[in-house]
């Protein structure tokens, strides 16, 4: 049996491609093509959606879109046949009910059936082919697949189940995340990148961060008409932009309230930030966010100094950005911003290099320290770890779940040479992105996981 490559799939993430352009989405009840739904929640309509029948796992409005899509589609429906052909099943997922599969051997199931598929392949798979395989139009209980046997939740049409017994009362909690993940995936695809503009507001007087990232964006940052007029689809994508800086700044508001020698907030005329394990589509995809959440919102800070370094940070020059990335506020108000690109660099060895000074803050974002195998299966955090607690200043870590944010707090506590000072022990993070992306690794916990879901502060503990 193949192993379950925890890395690749577990945060099954981004609708873009490398060009920046959203790509195909699979979404099991609706036309891969125009994504006309199933039940049309605001018609109240129903059509009758056409499944392939060579391989049964997508669907189409009609025979015009499954023409346009067979050239794509064709050498995978194709290899699926072979299987189903072999093992004399109707379809991929047919019986599986009678299996009893727990959580993990249903995970691995429809692992090793897409690897198996991938390899009959002459090529490997798109994102919303291995969407096929991993999220299936299926039972959430018994896994059953007989599609005239299904019904979906009304509200979000994300959830399936075969009878009333297995409509779990635990997807009351995730419905409402489902369906943003659906009408977000619904508007992509259909009018592409949704626009998302920063806000260009500059605050002229320190205020506490309040408790919750909406709250801010609303009402300091955009206005209720301003959000209103936005959207809600597109005020989602903001509060992914602004989780990166804000939960910094909330993180290191909320140390200082804890803890002598950690300046207040507002009174900071200076910051240097250092982003470990940055990578391009996240921490980097759009680097005003830095300038707008940090220069805009602290009065007195007159310069930021933010370097980005990581192995899988890649496509960008090293050293510091050329362009002027200063808002126009900023500009007028003398501020100054320095994004600095250590690509491909181990943090560990920035440390060493000429190029490292020494930050006033230390952020890894979603990083998984806990994981041995997190860059190209080797154990990177080993030598990181004791790097990161080196200048004695807070050490800003989130998380996407529960269950790992312990973890990395228990691994930095063992890879650590000096004790540590838990100025917030792992909790949930209210600057956490409201975007939802679906969690495959861990879907028994959570479906349906944020970027920056929990936050953990701490340092190295100072000696008295
Ligand atoms: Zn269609
Ligand atoms: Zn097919
Ligand atoms: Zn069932
Ligand atoms: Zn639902």
């Amino acid at each position: 049996m193949t192993e379950l490559c925890t890395l690749d799939l577990l945060y099954f993430d981004g609708v873009e491609n490398e060009e920046g352009e959203i790509r195909a989405i699979f979404i099991p009840n609706s036309c891969h093509v125009c994504k006309t739904m199933r039940h049309d929640s605001e018609s109240g309509s129903e059509i009758k959606l056409l499944s392939c029948s060579g391989c049964r796992m997508i669907a189409y409005c009609g025979l015009a879109h499954q023409k346009e899509h067979w050239a794509q589609h064709k050498d995978l429906c194709k290899v699926v046949q072979q299987v189903l052909r072999k093992e004399g099943r109707p379809s991929l997922f047919n019986g599986v009910e009678k299996l009893n599969l727990s959580p993990e051997s249903w995970k691995a199931f429809r692992y090793n059936l897409m690897v198996r598929v991938e390899k009959a392949l002459t090529r490997s798979m798109q994102p919303y082919e291995q969407e096929m395989f991993l999220y299936p139009r299926v039972c959430n209980q018994c896994r059953m697949d007989d599609g005239t046997k299904l019904n979906e939740c009304p509200d979000c049409h994300s959830f399936f189940y075969c009878c009333d017994q297995h409509l779990s009362i635990t997807h009351q909690e995730w419905c409402k995340d489902l369906k943003l993940l659906l009408d977000l995936n619904i508007e992509q695809s259909k009018k592409g990148r949704i626009d998302c503009m920063l806000p260009h507001q500059l605050l002229e007087t320190f205020e506490e961060f309040p408790a919750s990232l909406k709250e801010f964006l609303v009402l300091r940052m955009v206005g209720a008409m301003g959000a209103f007029a936005m959207g809600r689809n597109s005020l989602t994508l903001l509060t992914e932009f602004a989780s990166y800086p804000l939960t910094v700044l909330w993180g290191l508001q909320e140390a200082a309230k804890l803890t002598d020698g950690i300046p207040h907030l507002g009174d900071r005329k200076s910051l240097v930030v250092h982003i470990v394990g940055a990578e391009l589509p996240f921490e980097c995809n759009n680097l005003a966010k830095w300038d707008v959440f940090f220069l805009n919102t602290l009065p007195a800070l007159k310069s930021l100094y933010v370097t980005f370094t990581g192995p899988e940070l890649t496509g960008v020059p090293a050293g510091t950005w050329d362009d002027d990335l200063r808002c126009p506020h900023c500009e007028r108000n003398n501020k100054h911003f320095v994004c600095d690109f250590q690509p491909n660099t181990f943090y560990h060895d920035f440390v060493k290099s000429k190029n490292y000074i020494r930050p006033d803050v230390v952020v890894a974002f979603n990083c998984g320290l806990y994981r041995q195998t997190g860059f190209q299966g080797s154990d990177s955090w080993a030598k990181t770890i004791p790097c990161l607690l080196k200048e004695g200043v807070p050490l800003i870590l989130t998380a996407y779940t529960a269950a790992e944010a312990p973890l990395d707090l228990k691994r930095l506590q063992e890879a650590s040479r000096d004790p540590l000072e838990i100025l917030m022990p792992p909790q949930k993070n209210p600057y956490r992105s409201s975007r939802p992306c679906r969690n495959f690794v861990s879907e028994e916990e959570s479906p349906i996981i944020f970027k920056n879901q929990y936050i953990t502060v701490v340092r190295k503990q100072s000696i008295k």
